[in-house]
């Protein structure tokens, strides 16, 4: 059996006797666990992933997280996925969710406030392809594209957010 490594995944090849090469792509070990913590994985949970990610990285201490999704899945998915990486959790109280059925989320610390906006054409490509055969495929690259290619972020710097922040 052949391994091969490409955009940051690996996986098996096989080729079958018709010459049609069989590829099987491992599922890195962090989507593994975030799939155990969600049930599945789509792309909305991926998204949701990554924004908490960039969260973490971008802003020191503790954080609070304010997200647009509503309630309603698939778009909902998105809270597990910011909820797994950036530790703002309901349980915890430093998470709010807004109806307002948009793929965006606020994180505020101390003295940041970072706005990342999923892009429109992103939502839509998920939106007018996925379904449960292709969400692996979908979540698996969506974990690996570019921040810029998924994202709008912008960051706030101020020392008037802080924790007295009132979550609307
Ligand atoms: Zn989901």
């Amino acid at each position: 059996m052949k391994r091969i490594r490409a955009n940051g995944f690996s996986g098996k090849v096989t080729k079958r006797r018709s010459g049609i090469l069989i590829v099987m792509v491992e599922i890195p070990d962090e989507l593994k666990q975030l799939k155990r913590f969600h049930g599945h994985l789509g792309p909305f949970v991926v998204i949701g992933y990554r924004m908490g990610t960039i969260a973490r990285k971008k802003l020191e201490g503790k954080i609070e997280a304010i997200i647009f999704t509503g309630t309603k899945v698939p778009l909902s998915c998105i809270v597990d996925g910011i909820q797994f990486s950036s530790s703002c959790t309901l349980g915890k109280g430093n998470i709010s969710i807004q109806e307002k059925d948009d793929a965006q989320a606020h994180f505020v610390s101390d003295n940041n406030l970072i706005e990342i906006k999923l892009r429109d054409e992103v939502r839509q490509r998920i939106e007018s392809t996925c379904n449960r055969d292709v969400e692996e495929v979908m979540a698996l690259g969506l974990f690996s594209e570019p921040e810029a290619a998924l994202f709008n972020i912008t960051s706030v710097e101020s020392t008037q957010f802080g924790r007295t922040v009132k979550l609307r």
